[in-house]
């Protein structure tokens, strides 16, 4: 068994490690070679702690194991991050623990590389402005992999609290691209691509704001009560996930399925658009929604991509139970 600490995982986890491991399962998912097992998530009543698992087999990458961690709401007082996260690997052959990786700087990564995949396979070709609505953790991460994917020359921003804007703007500058800050409904009328990765529970994006074209990448719903589009609009767009019943129930589309507005068989999973077996963007005009949600087997893929890499270059610790 070995152990990839969170250090060791920071240094050699790239953002191209991320965005082929979750394109690969996103894919595996969608031929029905991996599938996630039911989350637990329970407030444990101290600490006021979320803490759960998410877990899942993926038989094309031999990837079996689980993610458990949650939200402790105290920890940014004793100098360590709020979102706290551990990956267990176990041999799908006998069912031995074959790894223990650190999972927080991982579950940005993958995180990341989820929309990345999806501005891959629909955004139109040709764009290249970048929204960003949201400035926290997470939002650097995003930018960084969208970068990556090598088309946007700018970035517009918008942020609740917008004193967070100034380190968002740092980490666009670092990677060579214009910033500029907009209220919500100038962002819209300016990006061809938006992310949206805030911790927000009403609209911040309204229908007639987006222009035809646009692709939309909800990424901070990720629990029941959470949203951050209108639920109009993601009735109008033509809408992909990760996975349906996360996106449903947890994710963005939760409102607009919820209402009435849109049906779950109306929406596709990434993984079918990467296989080639439905479509993406059929038309310049059409607005795509992506609804990442976050599922247990993007943290398998990648940590096992980064365990892999940490035992070849000699880095990780080798441990008997
Ligand atoms: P963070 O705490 O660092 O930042 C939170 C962000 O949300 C900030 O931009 C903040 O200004 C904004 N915000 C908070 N309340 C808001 C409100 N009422 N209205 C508008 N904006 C508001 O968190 P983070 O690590 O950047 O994560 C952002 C969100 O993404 C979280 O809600 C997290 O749960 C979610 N997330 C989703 C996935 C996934 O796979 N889908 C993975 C990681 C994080």
């Amino acid at each position: 068994m070995i152990i990839v600490s969170e250090e060791c995982v920071s240094t050699i986890l790239t953002e191209e490690d991320g965005f082929s491991a979750v394109e690969a399962v996103f894919a595996a998912m969608a031929r029905g070679d991996a599938y996630n097992f039911p989350v637990i998530r329970e407030a444990i009543g101290h600490a006021d702690a979320l803490y759960g698992f998410k877990s899942g087999f993926d038989r094309a990458g031999l990837s079996l194991g689980l993610k458990s961690g949650g939200y402790w709401p105290g920890n940014a007082q004793r100098g360590i991050p709020n979102h706290q996260s551990t990956v267990l690997l176990f041999d799908p052959d006998t069912g031995r623990l074959s790894a223990i990786v650190g999972g927080n700087y991982l579950t940005a990564i993958r995180t990341a590389a989820s929309s990345a995949v999806s501005i891959k396979h629909l955004a139109r070709p040709e764009s290249r402005t970048l929204g960003m609505i949201g400035a926290g953790h997470q939002s650097h991460f995003q930018v960084r992999a969208a970068a990556r994917l090598g088309n946007f020359e700018s970035v517009v921003a918008w942020n609740r609290h917008p004193e967070m804007l100034d380190d968002l703007e740092k980490t666009v500058q670092g990677l060579g691209m214009d910033f500029e800050r907009a209220e919500p409904e100038q962002l819209a009328a300016r990006a061809d691509v938006i992310i949206t990765i805030t911790s927000c529970h009403e609209p911040l994006l309204m229908k007639e704001w987006i222009r035809p074209g646009t692709h939309l990448d909800c990424m901070g719903t990720d629990t029941r009560g959470k949203m951050e589009v209108d639920p109009d609009l993601v009735a109008a767009a033509t809408v992909f996930t990760d996975e349906v019943a996360q996106s449903t129930t947890i994710g963005e589309a939760q409102h607009a399925v919820g209402k009435g507005l849109l049906q779950d068989s109306a929406i596709t999973p990434i993984g079918d658009v990467i296989n080639g077996a439905q479509a993406g963007r059929i038309s310049q005009d059409q607005i795509t929604l992506f609804d990442g949600t976050g599922v247990g087997l993007q943290d398998l893929a990648v940590a096992s991509a980064v365990a892999a890499k940490a035992q070849e270059e000699g880095l990780s610790q080798t441990a008997h139970l």
